[in-house]
């Protein structure tokens, strides 16, 4: 989620008893219910979730498309992010994947641009929602619950374009999300992930003034210690042979409760790849 925050009465989670402290390095989070001897009983293709975080979202994906609800940052941002990626990378006629879809704003939006896009999620019901919207709208989205790991093992090379917005700071290891939408792409394909910046900046406006001063986002909807840095984003992608085009930043203007993209990358920033040829 952009770090503006939206006019929750209820907390998606039971609030924090306060929020998390900036710290300087990012927190390795349990993923999940553990044997006695530390390993986790997952498999390795679903591994890379936060239940936690996935039932957040499902206890709002009711309101999903109430551009007034709980996401409203999220219909905020879509033009701007819709534009940035038809002005860089054009959307018409390519093969698109949403990873992290929700209930599918911009997977919806693009295929409304011309593209063929195929959303996943690992939240059943925003899929839901995302689904039945396709019977209001008339677009044409194929949804399915599958994590973007587990696509990769599937579709390796498959897409134009992977989209992973406003998700990376919900994922125990973004790296490996990462690693896996590289591998979605053909060669030359382009990836665009959006999140927020790890600084003291994105705390006080992203965790203290949303959540906990205005609350305009449910207070627990982010975590300070799972805030990436542009240059930690940059390195995982490298590693995953991908080469960074661009960092942008991206501004919430309060007063006319828009976005835009704008220099300054300390709080919400995207970041344009491609996969090398
Ligand atoms: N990308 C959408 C929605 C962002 S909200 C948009 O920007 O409009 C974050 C979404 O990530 C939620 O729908 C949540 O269910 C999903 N999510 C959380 N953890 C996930 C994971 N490990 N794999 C895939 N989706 C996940």
């Amino acid at each position: 989620m952009p770090a503006a925050g939206a006019n929750a009465s209820a907390p998606a989670t039971p609030p924090a008893p306060h929020p998390e402290p900036p710290g300087t390095g990012r927190r390795v989070y349990n993923r999940g219910p553990s044997k006695p001897n530390g390993q986790v009983q997952m498999s390795q293709q679903d591994a890379n979730v936060d239940p936690a975080e996935v039932a957040k979202f499902e206890a709002l994906a009711a309101r999903w498309w109430d551009p007034e609800s709980e996401f409203w940052p999220l219909h905020r941002m879509n033009p701007m992010r819709l534009d940035y990626l038809d002005e860089r990378v054009g959307l018409a006629g390519k093969r698109v994947l949403d990873v992290g879809c929700g209930g599918g704003l911009l997977s919806e939006a693009m295929a409304a641009r011309g593209a063929t896009v195929t959303g996943i999620d690992l939240g059943e019901a925003p899929l839901a929602v995302a689904r039945l919207h396709l019977h209001e709208s008339g677009v044409e989205v194929d949804y399915r619950c599958i994590s973007a790991e587990a696509l990769a093992a599937e579709q390796a090379g498959s897409y134009d374009l992977v989209t992973c917005m406003e998700l990376l700071e919900h994922v125990p290891e973004p790296d490996s999300t990462i690693r896996a939408c590289a591998r979605l792409l053909k060669p030359g394909g382009q990836a665009v992930f959006s999140t927020i910046n790890r600084t003291p900046q994105a705390y006080l406006f992203a965790i203290v003034g949303a959540e906990y001063l205005l609350n305009m986002l449910p207070r627990g909807t982010h975590q300070y210690a799972r805030f990436i840095r542009p240059a930690e984003m940059v390195r995982w992608a490298r590693v995953a042979a991908l080469e960074a085009r661009e960092v942008v930043g991206v501004r919430f203007n309060p007063l006319a409760r828009s976005f835009r993209v704008a220099p300054p990358t300390d709080i919400n920033y995207m970041a344009l790849f491609q996969r090398g040829s």
